[in-house]
């Protein structure tokens, strides 16, 4: 029978920085795993593609979604829906290649329970007060929602003992390495029986 191929779950704190780091991933040739297009409601940004990018979606299309079990996972994150598709993923374990989701903590622990055997790596900032400056010099959020996303950010931190590995971006391209790596090493881990 052939093996199924592995479920990665790149998650982190809002602001860590883990959409940038999942792009440098994907950025790299012959990679050996597939990303999972996520779904939103939110507005496309200026250069975004649906179907690259995202599956841009509105509130009812998603609300259907939700509702014909379409879904892996979902989540709201600052008034907008999130979710993945459940049948790609579900295709491309089967036929043997691994999946890469890079999502928020509240789908990260939906999908845990759903693929308890899943390989959960926890992107983390070096420092609260490192992560503050990011979402400051991010320049888009008002004093308000920083203490908001710094209160809600403390929270998640608090759930990275639920994730099989965490790796510190003090550089992208050390994150990157770094999750490399974990994925080859949970390869031969699993796969010396
Ligand atoms: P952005 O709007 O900046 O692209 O993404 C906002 C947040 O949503 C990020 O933390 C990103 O990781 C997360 N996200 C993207 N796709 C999904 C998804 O399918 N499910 C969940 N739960 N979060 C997602």
């Amino acid at each position: 029978m052939k093996e199924k191929g592995l479920l990665i779950v790149l998650s982190g704190p809002s602001g860590v920085g883990k959409g940038t780091v999942r792009k440098a991933i994907f950025s790299e040739p012959d990679k050996s795993f597939e990303y999972s297009i996520s779904m939103t409601t939110r507005l496309p940004r200026e250069g975004e593609v649906d179907g690259v990018d995202y599956f841009f979606k509105t509130r009812e299309e998603f609300e259907a979604l939700i509702e014909q079990g379409k879904l892996l996972e979902h989540a709201e994150f600052v008034g907008n829906y999130y979710g993945t598709p459940v049948d790609y993923v579900r295709e491309t374990i089967e036929a043997g290649k691994d999946i890469f989701l890079e999502i928020e903590v509240e789908g990260a622990k939906q999908v845990r329970e759903k693929f308890p055997d899943g390989l959960f790596i926890f992107l983390a900032p070096p420092s609260l007060s490192e992560l503050e400056n990011r979402i400051v010099n991010r320049g888009t959020d008002t004093e308000e929602v920083i203490q908001r996303r710094m209160k809600v950010a403390k929270e998640e931190i608090e759930l990275m003992s639920l994730y099989d590995y965490v790796v510190e971006n003090d550089s992208v391209e050390r994150a990157c390495e770094k999750v490399n790596c974990i994925i080859v090493a949970e390869h031969c881990r699993r796969e010396r029986v």
